[in-house]
């Protein structure tokens, strides 16, 4: 679609230069050395795309998911590619009202913890309080695919284990990324509500 990741791989690169310098500003004192350790590293990776279901339940949640997807082109080192429409869904394992969904891809330079970090931080920022397991949320991100990596770590596991399960992901995921949503997968999740928004 004209949203995919083709697409956007047309637009013009943003410039890595700008990035790297704005992260040398804020890496004062002590912290330089590690500011220039990861700065290199990153530049020494070759770009990942990884793929973020992003969802919000509470308060404007299309403006807070939609408010989301342009931070995380405004990460470090990392490039929005693509990103699906918005979507209402029911909600699967939470309470509360609908949510809203959508899946973006982003090239990055970031280590799959570190991106993990720094949704994490994009939580933290949309005031994200879990009082209880499944609390309803402002804004929840998760990482669905790093490339091709398997990851089994305590904190993050790659591809995200229930991300089959889930029309709210597969549907999004499919409109930027169709190769990797095989239609039996779409086909087992065909009795969950969900609705495009326009
Ligand atoms: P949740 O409260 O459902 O957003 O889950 C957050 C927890 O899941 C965090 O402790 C993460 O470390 C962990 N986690 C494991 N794998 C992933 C992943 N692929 N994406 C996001 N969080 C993950």
């Amino acid at each position: 679609g004209r949203r995919g990741l083709a697409y956007a791989r047309q637009k013009a690169p943003a410039a890595p230069a700008q990035a790297v310098g704005r992260r040398w500003r804020c890496g004062a004192g002590r912290r330089r050395g590690t500011f220039r350790r990861r700065v290199s590293a990153a530049a020494a990776r070759a770009p990942v795309i990884a793929c973020v279901a992003l969802g919000a339940n509470l308060g404007d949640a299309a403006a807070v998911v939609a408010s989301a997807i342009d931070a995380l082109n405004r990460l470090p080192d990392t490039r929005l590619e693509a990103r699906s429409h918005l979507y209402r869904s029911a909600p699967v394992d939470a309470q509360g009202p609908d949510f809203i969904n959508a899946v973006a891809a982003v090239s990055t330079r970031l280590t799959a913890p570190d991106l993990l970090l720094a949704l994490q931080q994009l939580e933290q920022r949309a005031g994200r309080e879990r009082p209880y397991r499944n609390a309803p949320r402002t804004l929840d991100l998760d990482l669905l695919l790093y490339g091709d990596a398997r990851i089994d770590s305590p904190s993050l596991t790659v591809p995200h284990p229930r991300m089959m399960e889930r029309a709210f992901v597969l549907i999004p995921l499919a409109e930027i990324a169709p190769d990797l949503v095989p239609a039996a997968a779409l086909a087992a999740v065909a009795g969950q509500r969900i609705e495009r928004l326009s």
